[in-house]
């Protein structure tokens, strides 16, 4: 049996069948194959979540095969991409389009289905999660069928899976929204943590993208802008924080060390001070930490699982190195989060049940009465999501 593993090596499974379809045929005929009745099907994007939302003990379907962008309309500004394709496969054909993504997250390693699945996101006050950019889908349900689902089809199934958690079935095809290709502009520099506090409005408004990153013990913290520009791209690219360049080659990152992460997104008022309470809790409970917190923020969407459902947030991330100790770090930023109406990122770590993930999720029933319609018999939930049930 296979070991799979996720991205940190924390999380992992011994599938008894692990299938790496070429298309919708081998997908349909995966799932037709004879198994116990209460097998789970599971699929795998890149392996990126700190939360074992991919994990099966039956059968785990990796999409990697199903890659590559499939029609790109540049008038209207929307793609066709295959649900394996890695975010960091989209920049250049979109570019040559003269299109690109809204906004990318830290990394570009995801595979875009895994993206919309958990609401990644990046950051900026006018920028929503990779789910709200969804416009359509293709997904193979639970008996083989296809489906497609977008505002005119299938309209519920769209509005319920544009953040899907892999429970509705197996994505194949995903329709993106884009805009025209831009280029950035990227600025670091070194700020007292009391004045970001202070001022993170004017800053987070001053330009598209802002976001800052402190490292515990210190008294400043490392602030990053990034801002749109007509000027030439400068190649080759500098470091991070020096890069002027289209948008692709300036958002993404390389965050090589291994790290498990938690990250809650509260409401935008309340980060600074959710910011400073966390502050406090770690520089006296937890003073040898050396990974850094990170502030961004998002804007409000209508995805029903968004952590920035009908809300614009701030979202705060807390690391911890792959082999410390990280749970009781965890539980205690939880709690603060908890307190600043928090919620959690789908794809980190979080010790959130089933009733306080239906207190912070509006449509959370919804949700569910829409995912069990379409797979009546829970073939699509592992452990995880099963506990989650209402
Ligand atoms: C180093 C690092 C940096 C990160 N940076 C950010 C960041 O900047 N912003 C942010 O928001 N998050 C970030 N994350 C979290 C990451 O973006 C999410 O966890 C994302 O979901 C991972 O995508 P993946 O392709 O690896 O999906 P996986 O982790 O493999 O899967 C995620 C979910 O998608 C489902 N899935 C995948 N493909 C399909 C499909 N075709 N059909 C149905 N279901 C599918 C899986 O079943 C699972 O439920 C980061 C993670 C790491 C490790």
């Amino acid at each position: 049996m296979p070991l799979w593993t996720n991205w940190s090596g924390r999380i992992a499974c011994r599938p008894d069948r692990f299938e790496r379809p070429q298309n919708e045929n081998d997908i349909a005929e995966a799932l037709s194959q004879p198994e116990r009745s209460d097998a789970k099907v599971r699929i795998a994007g890149a392996g990126h979540s700190h939360a074992p939302l991919v994990p099966t003990n039956d059968l785990l379907i990796d999409l990697k095969a199903l890659d590559g962008v499939i029609e790109i309309d540049s008038q209207r500004q929307w793609a066709r991409i295959r649900a394996g394709t890695r975010i960091s496969a989209l920049g250049r054909p979109l570019r040559e389009a003269g299109v690109a993504l809204l906004n990318q997250g830290d990394i570009d390693r995801q595979a875009i289905s895994g993206a919309t699945a958990t609401g990644t996101h990046g950051t900026g006050r006018r920028l929503q999660n990779f789910s709200a950019m969804v416009r359509g889908m293709r997904i193979v349900l639970h008996d083989g069928r296809v489906i497609e689902c977008d505002t005119k089809r299938e309209r519920e199934l769209f509005e319920a899976s544009r953040l899907h958690l892999g429970a509705f079935g197996i994505v194949t095809e995903l329709t993106l929204a884009l805009r025209p290709a831009y280029r950035l502009q990227e600025k670091l520099w070194l700020e007292s943590l009391d004045t970001i506090l202070d001022h993170i409005e004017a800053l987070t408004q001053a330009t598209r993208h802002f976001e800052f990153f402190w490292m515990p013990g210190s008294t400043r913290a490392a602030c990053k802008s990034l801002e749109e520009t007509e000027q030439a791209a400068i190649y080759p690219l500098g470091p991070e924080g020096e890069r002027l360049a289209w948008s692709d080659e300036v958002l993404a990152n390389d965050r090589p060390e291994r790290h498990t992460e938690m990250e809650y997104s509260v409401p935008i008022q309340q980060g600074p001070e959710c910011f400073r309470a966390l502050r406090r809790m770690i520089t006296e409970s937890f003073p040898n930490l050396r990974w850094p917190l990170e502030y961004r923020t998002l804007a409000a969407d209508d995805v029903w699982l968004s952590s920035a459902y009908d809300r614009p947030c701030a979202t705060l991330s807390v690391h911890q190195g792959v082999d410390a100790p990280d749970e009781p770090l965890f539980r205690a930023c939880e709690e603060i989060f908890r307190d600043y109406g928090g919620r959690p990122h789908w794809g980190k770590v979080h010790f959130c049940n089933a009733e306080e993930l239906a207190s912070a999720h509006p449509r959370w029933n919804d949700w569910w009465r829409v995912r069990d319609r379409w797979d009546p018999t829970g073939r699509f939930l592992n452990d995880l999501l099963a506990t989650w049930r209402p």
